[in-house]
């Protein structure tokens, strides 16, 4: 395993981290909790939940009932985060997670889901910032971190208006174009930098094929080209995995112990290639889903990722996998509010998609009645 300074912490870090949101079957404590293990045992060190992870905390606190026997000699840090608008409810949530995972302290605390600068500037003036400070205080969180969607420039100014120790924001082969500045910024100003979804929500393995291209060693496969894509980057501290089973726990660990530095050309290749034409793929992470008029947008966008890296594979897609109807107009109930746009962490024009996906439904129907 390969270990990295977060910031100016003097905190080392594993390069994989365990991204605790993608349980295969979360309800199954003891298993889960035995892969926690397992990855502890391998190396990795740096822990990451949320509240709204469905059962993650308590599998968490399951785990760490062994591993802190273990601690004072091999260290492993915790990271969980808040979401509230207001400080006593950002209490409740700490409180709740400490008893969830039977810790006396949270090490990177995360102010949760910065999708916005106003959202950010709303959190500063409702007291969030200061109150974690006096968490700080009183010894219950050691780090305060940030955890966000928006782009380069606005990482840069929230990064510059408040000493966050570090950030977590999501960044892989696919979309790494679209926050460079934001991973620039944070490195430049000595902040420890944790990416999520660096598998592109399950993209880049579903289609491993397309993304062959990434691969620079000849054994690898693709999961460990792309992990290793990131690793080379050292503005990097960790790759937050989301692993569901012992294989995507193999599969990490090996992208760090095989891990080779990249030469410059060849990562100047793959950049090149991947910005022209998959930066606009939808992450697959909801923050769109909250669409007025009903309409499931993550799983629409999901099947134009489909009708762009597969198109043979959408309508399938549509109703067999997600069980929408071919014959609803999504595009014709879209008042066009812009509400969605807005939120897009990948920022995709899903208006002009709904309409573009309701195209190729109605060929597609057309061509079955031929
Ligand atoms: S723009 Fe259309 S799809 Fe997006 S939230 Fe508004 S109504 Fe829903
Ligand atoms: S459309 Fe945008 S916000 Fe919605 S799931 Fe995809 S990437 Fe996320």
């Amino acid at each position: 395993m390969i270990y990295r300074e977060y910031g100016k912490t003097g905190v080392k870090l594993s390069v994989i981290g365990f991204g605790g949101m993608r349980f295969e079957n979360s309800e199954d404590i003891e298993t889960n909790a035995s892969l926690v293990q397992s990855a502890y045992k391998a190396g990795i060190n740096y822990f990451d939940t949320a509240p709204l992870y469905g059962n993650s905390e308590d599998i968490f606190g399951a785990a760490f009932k062994e591993m802190k026997k273990h601690r004072a000699e091999k260290p492993f840090y915790v990271s969980t985060k808040t979401n509230r608008e207001n400080p006593s409810e950002a209490r409740a949530d700490l409180e709740t997670s400490l008893q969830r995972m039977d810790l006396d302290y949270i090490d990177f605390y995360h102010v949760w889901c910065i999708l916005r600068p106003d959202i950010y500037q709303r959190r500063k003036q409702n007291g969030i910032l200061t109150a974690l400070e006096k968490f700080q205080q009183e010894g219950l969180i050691k780090h305060i971190c940030v955890s966000t969607h928006m782009t380069g420039a606005d990482i840069e100014n929230m990064l510059q208006d408040y000493p966050f120790d570090g950030i977590l924001l999501g960044y892989s082969v696919m979309n790494f174009a679209y926050r460079e500045l934001g991973i620039e910024a944070a490195h430049r100003l000595k902040r420890g930098v944790v990416v999520m979804n660096p598998l592109g929500g399950g993209i880049i393995p579903q289609h491993a094929e397309r993304f062959d291209f990434a691969r620079t060693q000849q054994a690898e496969s693709v999961v460990e080209a792309a992990l290793r894509f990131l690793i080379n980057d050292e503005r990097m501290t960790v790759a937050l995995v989301g692993m569901g089973n012992q294989d995507h726990l193999k599969e990490a660990v090996r992208a760090a112990d095989g891990f080779h530095p990249i030469p410059s050309g060849k990562i100047f290749r793959i950049r090149n290639r991947l910005k022209d034409g998959f930066n606009e793929l939808c992450t697959g992470c909801r923050y769109c889903d909250d669409c007025p008029q009903g309409i499931p947008i993550p799983q629409l966008m999901d099947v134009y990722n489909h009708l762009l890296l597969n198109p043979d594979s959408f309508a399938i897609r549509l109703s067999l996998h997600w069980g929408l109807s071919l014959e609803e107009d999504y595009a014709a109930r879209c008042t066009e509010c812009g509400q969605c746009e807005e939120n897009c962490t990948q920022q995709l024009p899903i208006c002009d998609r709904l309409k573009k996906i309701r195209e190729q439904v109605e060929h597609h129907l057309a061509s079955q009645q031929k």
